[in-house]
């Protein structure tokens, strides 16, 4: 990577090394970014201290962020400030990223008082104006539109202190050149001014030239790799919008069935809700990140090495260092914002000759950082389609067939022989053996993820008498999730998560299905212990608190579970 600024925090040093204004840093604490990305890295401090950037950079980099948060922050930071009054202006190239930015924007600004509004064409100019009307800080507008409204001097850009031009090959290539010019000529010349390009073609240097003072230039290079670091991993890429992803990530588990696998995202908030997802949808899942206390820590490490958690969802920072021998799956659930977190994170499958898989899933517009990856990596990553059902029928045969030869050879099958002869007088012998496979399949199956919005249940987990329903005093209100309770339980209790059955959060409390066999042992251990930095209390749940066995979280068969989605049989 390039630079020349002037004091680049190191790596690992997070956000607070930033120094950016404490509503902007709780912000983005709060969404649970942990460390600046590279760009981030490299182009705030210069944009803090007044200077103008020019940025390679695409999307999926968190270049938004790069140069959102420094804006925001210097807008804080003007004495003169006046509220309501446009002293920053991003443009885009299209109407999907004013929005999308416009969207940053206030998720960033969300604790300050500033406000901001997207203009792009297509849309009635009126709204837009009384939007203007009422007062903005930051407006994020595509070229044609600005042009517009300064024309009709609805816009004005005159106390204008920060300009970005974000994409701004895109821009030129859509033939906006005229139209920037135009738009930048009538801002202050005394604004800063930052540019964001995914390619530096000539025309970046000519705008540069024209309207940038002493730019700095950041390069987010593709790192060259040392040699033989990158172990022989089958690598696949799906390519899968915003929405489908939970879905998607549901279908690819389902179909790989990992014996452990680890997903990583990018933030904290991410990972607690995706394990919320994988959790309530049967999967024994726990969450990694940097909120947890040590002792939190232990007990996830503890869980996912001794197989009673088989998917561990994490970002990057809290896996560092992580003394995993092997994990069989590595699935990007995000893509990395850097090619060389690609490769930290798939070094840890493939190890010592195994195999190993990683998978990554590539929104639309991120198409560009899986190429900065295979450059990277000098490997070509293959962009597949999701596994159809038709694939997943086949995978769960296979599978069937694998146990089925397993069991014959284990032999010791007189009763069993015994009831297919009797049933052989009544029935054809491949219709029995069919049906024992059919019943042998349901039973090895559970549901998973839906739809990002689903909360569709689980198949039944087994009769009252065989489970316990515990209450626990920690619910929602004290940030305890189904994650929380499964790994406690599991960590300090002993078990596996096949040993628990429907979980039900609440606010305040938490219902927990045991299995009757260790309820007391539960009990026991878990009085008194925390939870989130709560004290638990255990007691018997009322009857009328008990999740619905609809609800159930899991099903275990014979076997590893196998996952089937209620999708399969629509589509
Ligand atoms: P962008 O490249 O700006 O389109 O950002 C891509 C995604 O990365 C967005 O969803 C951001 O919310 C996320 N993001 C940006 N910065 C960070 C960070 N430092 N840590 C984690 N996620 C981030």
């Amino acid at each position: 990577m390039s630079q020349d600024t002037q004091s680049t925090p190191p790596a690992g040093a997070g956000f607070s090394g930033l120094g950016l204004a404490p509503p902007i840093a709780r912000a983005v604490a709060a969404l649970g970014y942990e460390e600046p990305t590279p760009i981030q890295r490299e182009a705030i401090p210069v944009l803090l201290a007044g200077g103008d950037v020019i940025g390679q950079a695409g999307t999926g980099t968190g270049k938004t962020a790069a140069f959102v948060l420094p804006l925001l922050h210097r807008l804080l930071a003007m004495p003169a400030r006046r509220s309501g009054v446009v002293h920053a202006l991003i443009l885009v190239p299209t109407r999907e990223l004013a929005m999308q930015v416009a969207e940053a924007v206030h998720k960033y600004a969300k604790q300050t008082p500033l406000t901001v509004v997207p203009l792009y064409g297509g849309a009635p100019m009126s709204q837009q104006i009384r939007a203007l009307q009422r007062g903005v800080d930051v407006v994020v507008a595509t070229p044609g539109r600005a042009l517009d409204h300064i024309r009709r001097q609805t816009l004005d850009l005159t106390a204008i202190v920060a300009l970005v031009l974000d994409e701004a090959d895109e821009m030129l290539d859509m033939g906006f050149a005229e139209d920037l010019d135009a738009i930048l000529t009538s801002t202050p010349t005394t604004r800063q001014t930052a540019l964001f390009a995914a390619t530096m073609a000539p025309r970046i240097a000519t705008i540069a030239t024209r309207h940038l003072r002493a730019p700095t230039r950041i390069t987010i290079k593709a790192e060259k790799r040392a040699a033989g670091k990158l172990p022989r991993v089958r690598q696949v890429a799906y390519q899968v919008s915003r929405q489908q992803k939970t879905f998607a990530l549901g279908r690819i588990l389902e179909f790989e069935d990992p014996a452990s696998a680890i997903v990583f995202c990018r933030t904290r908030v991410e990972v607690d809700e995706l394990t919320e997802t994988l959790t309530s949808h049967g999967y024994g899942a726990l969450a990694l990140h940097g909120g947890l206390d040590q002792r939190q820590r232990d007990r996830v490490m503890q869980s996912f090495r001794t197989g009673a958690t088989d998917v561990l969802v994490a970002t990057d920072v809290a896996a560092r260092g992580l003394d995993i021998d092997h994990v069989s799956h590595v699935i990007n659930y995000d893509i990395p914002t850097a090619p060389a977190v690609y490769v930290h994170r798939i070094g840890r499958t493939g190890r010592i000759g195994r195999d190993g898989v990683a998978i990554t899933l590539v929104g639309p517009r991120e198409q560009r950082l899986l190429r900065d990856i295979e450059t990277l990596t000098r490997q070509k990553i293959e962009l597949a389609s999701l596994p159809t059902v038709a694939a997943l029928k086949a995978r769960r045969l296979d599978a069937a067939r694998t146990a089925l030869t397993t069991r014959l050879a284990a032999g010791d099958l007189e009763d069993a022989r015994g009831l297919v002869r009797s049933l052989a007088d009544d029935f054809d012998i491949t219709d029995i053996a069919a049906a024992a496979v059919a019943l042998y399949q349901a039973g090895a199956e559970t549901t998973a993820p839906d739809a990002p919005e689903s909360t569709s249940p689980n198949v039944a987990a087994g009769s009252d008498a065989d489970w316990v329903a515990l209450a626990f005093n920690v619910g929602r209100n004290h940030q305890v999730n189904t994650g929380d309770l499964v790994g406690a339980i599991t960590g300090e209790v002993g078990l596996t998560s096949k040993d628990l059955g429907a979980i039900r959060v609440n606010p305040e409390f938490s219902v927990v299905d045991v299995k009757a066999s260790v309820a007391d042992k539960v009990a026991r251990t878990m009085q008194g212990r925390t939870i989130r930095g709560r004290r638990v209390d255990v007691r018997p749940a009322r009857p009328d608190r008990r999740p619905q066995r609809s609800e159930s979280r899991r099903v275990e068969g014979p076997g590893r579970p196998r996952r089937r989605t209620s999708r399969d049989r629509r589509d």
